[in-house]
């Protein structure tokens, strides 16, 4: 019999972070006292002055029509200046695409650069995307476990191990999610240099460049490794540094022959996406970075209080993280241990329990190719933030 669903999506997986928050906001809505550190976005409203032009904008009728597939003139033009401003990266608006949002744009990259059979070396734990836009896109994902002693910080070495003649492309997300790992620069350098000198392509996931801690910074890899050329993709977005999840802007940079094919691929699939959050994006980026600085301040004080939290917890170890929102604990420590009257042998089922007895909900490291992990979110209140946490302390404390 022809089946009915196509065989290239029932192999795909279901986003389990959205499936989370998903669930989360379900129970909530029902009226559970669910605390959710399952979502990966800023807990703030969007900054008024984008909402105000987001919404003049839907007065003009220029707004009402289809316009350029590869985004407003003023936008492109927009995020070249951002991106000479905040990583020194000088590019021409001919080689910026609006995407609708970030994961839009790693879709699309995947779809541009890769043959069926295309190695993409992914570090893990990965941020859950990025393997199944790859299995989208024909290409084959390659998992680098990189080492929890290292801070899940990937090397060359552990690079290097897992090149084969099919390597095409290597993902590179600083700061990370989910661990919020940041690699340090002359680290960027060599892992650019590396693939560099294999003809390796790079994707630079640059989404939350401005969320780093204390003295650490973002750098941007074809600014610190030159000799890579022309052969890297810049991804980024709007969502993060803006408390713009909802409004679905991102983009690509890349080399004007992939951009060529990036945008024709757009043209057949999505044509431009919505004015009105083009106009938006146009308005956040033409700002300057106040908004971000305040909600900076506000991770800060959370992650510190998150890694304390999760540290003192009897079978947890959580890394400091210096970036994006989230902390990373291992909590294998708690599995085949009796908790709350049953005995999980896995993150996932524990997170399952723990959402289930206690209504928190986190993320298992399953998700993300490294199972005896939690990821929590810290982009929610302070007090939301304490009152899961004693939850999750106490549910383990009782045994
Ligand atoms: N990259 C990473 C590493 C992310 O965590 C996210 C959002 N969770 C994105 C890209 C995409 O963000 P958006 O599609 O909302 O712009």
């Amino acid at each position: 019999m022809r089946s009915r669903v196509s065989d290239r999506l029932k192999g795909l997986a279901p986003s389990a972070t959205l499936a989370v928050d998903a669930k989360a906001k379900a129970l909530k809505a029902a009226g559970e006292p669910v605390i959710g550190y399952g979502a990966g976005e800023p807990d703030f409203p969007t900054p008024l002055h984008i909402v105000e032009a987001a919404a003049a904008a839907c007065f003009d009728p220029r707004n009402h029509k289809y316009t350029p597939t590869a985004g407003l003139p003023e936008l492109r033009e927009a995020i070249v200046a951002k991106t000479k401003r905040d990583s020194g990266l000088e590019v021409s608006a001919s080689q910026v695409l609006v995407t609708n949002g970030g994961k839009h744009a790693i879709a699309t990259t995947f779809m541009t650069v890769l043959n069926p059979g295309d190695e993409v070396l992914i570090p893990a734990p990965y941020w859950t995307t990025y393997p199944e836009a790859v299995y989208l896109a024909g290409g084959v994902p390659v998992p680098v476990m990189m080492s929890d002693a290292n801070g899940f910080r990937v090397t060359v070495a552990e690079l290097e191990a897992h090149r084969t003649e099919k390597t095409k492309l290597l993902v590179f997300v600083s700061p990370s999610n989910p661990t919020g790992a940041v690699v340090a620069p002359e680290e960027v350098a060599a892992i650019g240099r590396w693939a560099a000198e294999h003809d390796i392509w790079v994707m630079c996931d640059e989404i939350y460049e401005h969320l780093t801690y204390g003295s650490t910074k973002h750098v941007s890899m074809p600014v610190v490794a030159p000799e890579l050329g022309d052969r890297w993709i810049v991804v980024n977005g709007v969502a993060k540094t803006y408390a713009m999840t909802g409004w679905r802007v991102g983009w690509m940079i890349s080399a004007p022959d992939v951009m060529e094919a990036a945008v024709n691929y757009q043209s057949q699939t999505t044509s431009n996406i919505s004015n009105i959050s083009q106009r938006a994006a146009l308005a956040a980026l033409s700002g300057d970075l106040s908004a971000v600085a305040e909600m900076r301040s506000a991770f800060d004080r959370r992650r510190l209080k998150m890694v304390s939290m999760l540290s003192a917890i009897d079978g947890v170890t959580c890394a400091t993280p210096e970036g994006a929102f989230y902390c990373f604990p291992n909590v294998s420590g708690l599995l085949g241990r009796s908790l709350g009257g049953r005995v999980s042998t896995s993150s996932a089922e524990l997170a399952e329990y723990l959402l289930e007895s206690i209504k928190v909900a986190v993320v298992p490291g399953e998700a993300f190719g490294t199972p005896g992990f939690f990821r929590l979110s810290y982009a929610l209140g302070d007090d939301d933030l304490v009152e899961g946490l004693e939850r999750f302390a106490k549910f383990v404390a009782q045994g």
